[in-house]
């Protein structure tokens, strides 16, 4: 088997026309979002207004990261100090990060085969703890039945916050990923669908949510200057009792990501392709499973999951180490140690241990892969050609 040459972690070059615009904002020399000429926009301001129309949502707020953009989230909520918060069990560090930001005690739900939040468990535990809000984390791009979500929480009174890390571009029947709850969290980190290197957006329609997140941004009372902001008065009642803390996005980050947001719909295009090419080999496979992606989700591909149920800790370490060896580069969340960017709920040790028999169960078999546009449909093809190998040496070895 030829090995794989490719890298897992390049992303594409950003955009010229978003170079061009990096360049000129650096030549103004303006690059604080508050710092714009005499009657002029700022950059920050303008992408605020584009992310707010591409979602349909009232307001945007760009600011640090992802992770910060949870925590701003949360803060407007009104979540406070020992207040449980709801969150799936499968997530990545900075959402039980975020919530432990405010002080607020993660509660996790089980997850199902296919990735996505357990709704019994989840009706279960919004009983049993009086939790009032659910940071839902669409984790890999993995949308649960949006709508019966959204009903179940209503009659429950519980408030939804989505984390959409994974799932900017991506819908459910039709409607996009981030406009089902209260606010939404995106992030434009380097392996996200948009690439400022660092960078969050959050949305919502509510004029107190929207305004209180400015302001705990670090607005220095310069929220005026906002292009997708609430009217000043609802700023009135919560300026002063609002504290600031600074983590807004800058000019520069704002100009990168204002032409990749208008290519957004044809990355998202793009991703599928690669997904669906390397979703149908790998489901040919014995042995492996795919979670089941319902008609209603309009996925983004930008990384792939599939389940060896059948894998034991052995097995699974046998096999990504196989992979590597030909230039594959898996992850396996089953793994007791974290790595790199993948751990599981069991290393996040400053939050209270919870049991999820569930959860750990799908997490032992399940494997994941990042699906960069730099790879061609050729390198996909390979890719998979290359895993298929490797689970038939596996099985070989087994049954010698
Ligand atoms: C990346 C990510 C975030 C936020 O990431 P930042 O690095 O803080 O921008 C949130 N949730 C999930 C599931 C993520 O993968």
């Amino acid at each position: 088997m030829v090995p794989f040459r490719g890298s897992f972690t390049q992303q594409e070059a950003i955009p010229d026309a978003a170079i061009a615009a990096a360049v000129e904002v650096m030549r103004s020399g303006r690059l604080h979002r508050y710092n714009a000429a005499e009657g002029e926009e700022s950059i920050v301001s303008r992408l605020e207004r584009d992310f707010a129309d591409y979602q349909g949502a009232k307001y945007c707020l760009a600011c640090a990261s992802g992770g910060y953009a949870m925590s701003l989230a949360l803060r407007a909520a009104g979540v406070g100090p020992g207040e449980p918060v709801l969150t799936n069990g499968f997530t990545l560090a900075p959402v039980p990060g975020a919530i432990a930001s405010v002080g607020a005690k993660p509660l996790l739900v089980e997850i199902t085969d296919d990735l996505v939040i357990d709704f019994n468990d989840l009706q279960n535990k919004i009983a049993s703890s009086g939790a009032k809000v659910l940071l839902l984390s669409n984790m890999r791009g993995h949308l649960c039945d949006m709508d019966a979500l959204v009903a179940m929480l209503n009659a429950a009174g519980v408030m939804l916050l989505e984390d959409c890390a994974h799932t900017m571009g991506a819908r459910w029947n039709g409607r996009l990923s981030g406009a089902f709850g209260r606010a939404a969290c995106f992030s434009t980190q380097t392996y996200k669908h948009i690439n400022s290197g660092e960078g969050g957006l959050l949305t919502a329609d509510d004029d107190v949510f929207m305004a209180r997140a400015i302001v705990l941004s670090g607005s220095y009372m310069l929220y005026e200057r906002h292009g997708a902001a609430p009217p000043k008065a609802a700023f009135d009642g919560i300026r002063l009792e609002t504290p600031n803390m600074s983590g807004r996005m800058d000019n520069l980050r704002a100009a990168i990501l204002l032409p990749q947001l208008a290519e957004l719909d044809r990355y998202v295009g793009r991703w599928k392709e690669r997904y669906d090419l390397i979703a149908k080999r790998l489901a040919a496979i014995p042995g492996v499973a795919l979670p089941q992606r319902p008609s209603a989700e309009r996925y983004v591909g930008s990384s792939i999951q599939f389940r060896l149920p059948w894998a034991d800790a052995d097995a699974a370490r046998a096999f990504v180490a196989a992979n590597k060896a030909l230039g594959v580069e898996l992850k396996w969340f089953g793994d007791s140690n974290p790595v790199a960017f993948t751990s599981n709920h069991h290393s996040w040790t400053y939050i209270e241990p919870q049991v999820l028999e569930q959860t750990d169960r799908v997490l032992a078999g399940l494997f994941d892969m990042r699906i960069p546009l730099t790879f061609t449909l050729d390198d996909c093809e390979h890719i998979a050609q290359i895993i298929a190998y490797t689970l038939a040496q596996l099985s070989l070895d087994g049954a010698a």
